[in-house]
């Protein structure tokens, strides 16, 4: 996706070898237009697979889902990583460690959201060591639902998340693989494996 390809050249930060800051548009400020055409690029990757329901974790993922559930006119359910005095009953839990944070959290979900008749797309900004994409497979397979697939953001392909989960016969749509951080630059693998850098 060359918008949101341009957008991480533009104005990502390469924090670390395997960390990049995005917030200008996706961690903390949000750019609209470019969430309409996330949305639209997931909805035409999955267009076919029946989904009814959206599942992604707060708080980054809210934005793509919700412009996602929006083209493909579903509802977008997003996991909580602390307790919620109001969320007690029904709980769907998952363990999450965070890459970024360096600490583990109970997510959850209530299971009056999601359910057996439910064909769920996962969607997050980032693909790591895909910890937080595989508590919210357990979640729906907790759930009995179905898993259309997963749709991320920015995979980063250097690490592990991307592999185990196709290797779990997971359909995995990420919208830009950054291939390496290295030396502060940004390099993308496009579909041919060639790599564009910064
Ligand atoms: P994983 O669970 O796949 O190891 O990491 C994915 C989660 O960690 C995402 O939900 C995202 O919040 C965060 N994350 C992982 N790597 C990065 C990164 O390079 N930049 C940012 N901004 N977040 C990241």
């Amino acid at each position: 996706m060359d918008m949101l390809k341009d957008k991480i050249k533009e104005e990502g930060i390469v924090l670390s070898d395997s960390v990049l800051k995005v917030d200008s548009f996706l961690n903390h400020q949000v750019d609209p237009q470019l969430m309409v055409e996330i949305g639209k690029e997931f909805s035409k990757r999955f267009a076919d697979k029946g989904i009814t329901k959206i599942l992604t974790i707060e708080s980054s993922g809210i934005a793509p889902s919700v412009l996602t559930g929006l083209q493909l006119g579903v509802p977008v359910v997003f996991a909580r990583k602390r307790k919620s005095l109001t969320l007690t009953n029904d709980l769907l839990t998952a363990s999450v460690h965070s890459f970024t944070k360096g600490e583990t959290n109970e997510i959850s979900v209530s299971n009056k959201y999601v359910n057996e008749n439910d064909v769920v797309l996962i969607i997050d900004d980032f693909l790591a060591n895909g910890q937080a994409a595989l508590g919210l497979v357990d979640i729906v397979q907790q759930a009995q639902a179905k898993i259309a697939g997963i749709g991320i953001v920015i995979e980063k392909g250097f690490q592990e998340g991307g592999k185990i989960l196709r290797d779990k016969g997971l359909q995995v749509e990420s919208l830009a693989i950054v291939s390496s951080l290295e030396n502060g630059i940004v390099s993308f693998a496009t579909d041919n494996n060639e790599e564009v850098v910064k």
